[in-house]
């Protein structure tokens, strides 16, 4: 009788024991998790799958580096100008959203090393009866870009604070994918949409709108971190490195650029 209770006890402890270290497992592997917020409205970087599910190269490729350094991730869908206060706030970890490193955004996050380049077009409507060859065609016409964007950048500082766009004619869009619905429905919404190269060069392959000019604007791609997260920033440029030396990168290129 005491040795069959000695033995009882002794299972209640090592149970308890057990119970112990598979829970602070679980704590581990949640202080291993890493939220990333991207904007899904910028294939073939990021968007929407029918189903909802949020793919694109971006998302494939911060997966394949976070999980490399022994992570788990979450992606989550915000809206592009609200991502960076996101990050600052708390609510995600990282950006992967072709967001592009420019000295503005330096100075409230830390990026990753450059992952793609990139410069900016101007998209019109197929038939459309839109004629812009040169920059200053633009004036013609009402010019629009997604809110808090470099393209959106470049009108207003290129076009609109010099005078070369009525400030009346720029118009301010949540999404992109917005953008080029009103410029598919014609000039009397939208006559041009600024948007980055591959992005447009995407729109444009689904035939309804097409490139008309390149504008030079020598953008590099980059992942953000909170300001300061440079275990997080050190853990993926070590891990972009590695990936950048094997073949996953050029599947993940013929994937999402191959026409
Ligand atoms: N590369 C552009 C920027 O950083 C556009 C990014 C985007 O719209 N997702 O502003």
């Amino acid at each position: 009788m005491e040795n069959k209770k000695k033995i009882f006890s002794i299972i209640l402890v090592l149970a308890m024991v057990i119970g112990t270290v598979a829970l602070s497992g679980c704590t581990q592997e949640t202080k291993n998790k890493i939220i990333v917020g991207t904007s899904a409205d910028f294939a073939p970087f990021e968007y929407k799958l029918a189903n909802q599910t949020i793919v694109g190269f971006d998302i494939d490729l911060i997966k394949k580096v976070l999980t490399d350094q022994g992570y788990t991730v979450e992606v989550q869908d915000i809206q592009f100008d609200s991502l960076i206060p996101a990050l600052q706030q708390g609510k995600i970890d990282v950006i992967a959203a072709a967001m592009t490193i420019d000295d503005e955004r330096k100075q409230q996050v830390d990026f990753s090393i450059p992952y793609y380049d990139s410069n900016q077009t101007v998209l019109v409507k197929v038939g459309g009866g839109v004629n812009i060859t040169t920059i200053e065609d633009l004036k013609n016409y009402t010019v629009g870009a997604q809110t808090g964007t470099t393209g959106w950048d470049w009108v207003n500082d290129t076009l609109v604070a010099t005078g070369k766009l009525n400030k009346d004619k720029f118009r301010g869009y949540d999404l992109y994918t917005d953008a080029v619905a009103d410029l598919i429905i014609g000039p009397s919404r939208v006559g041009a949409v600024v948007i980055d190269t591959p992005v447009a060069q995407a729109f444009a392959n689904k035939g309804n709108v097409k490139i008309v000019l390149n504008i030079t604007t020598n953008e590099s791609y980059g992942f953000a971190v909170k300001k300061g997260d440079t275990v997080l920033v050190n853990k993926i440029n070590a891990g972009l490195t590695a990936v950048a030396a094997t073949t996953y990168w050029e599947e993940l290129i013929e994937k999402y650029f191959a026409t």
